[in-house]
């Protein structure tokens, strides 16, 4: 499966991808943006805040799936 990741040491908060995509990404009670725990990604909306992220912090990764 993939996840969409965020690389928080080149993320410059513009809350670019909590305007697109605001079902995946959130920003933490520390802060931070987070990716919500979900069961599917919708891909053309993660896609998206990846296009437009001004950092390029946001990447899909694969995931281990269980046995
Ligand atoms: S769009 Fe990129 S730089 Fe902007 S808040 Fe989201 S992860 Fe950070």
């Amino acid at each position: 499966m993939r996840c969409p990741a965020v690389d928080l040491s080149e993320c410059v908060d513009c809350d670019g991808c909590l305007e697109v995509c605001p079902e995946v990404f959130r920003r933490s009670d520390a802060g931070y943006i987070e990716v919500a725990d979900l069961e599917d990604y919708p891909q053309a909306c993660v896609d998206e805040a990846i296009m437009m992220c001004p950092a390029h912090c946001i990447s899909w990764e694969e995931t281990e799936t269980a046995p």
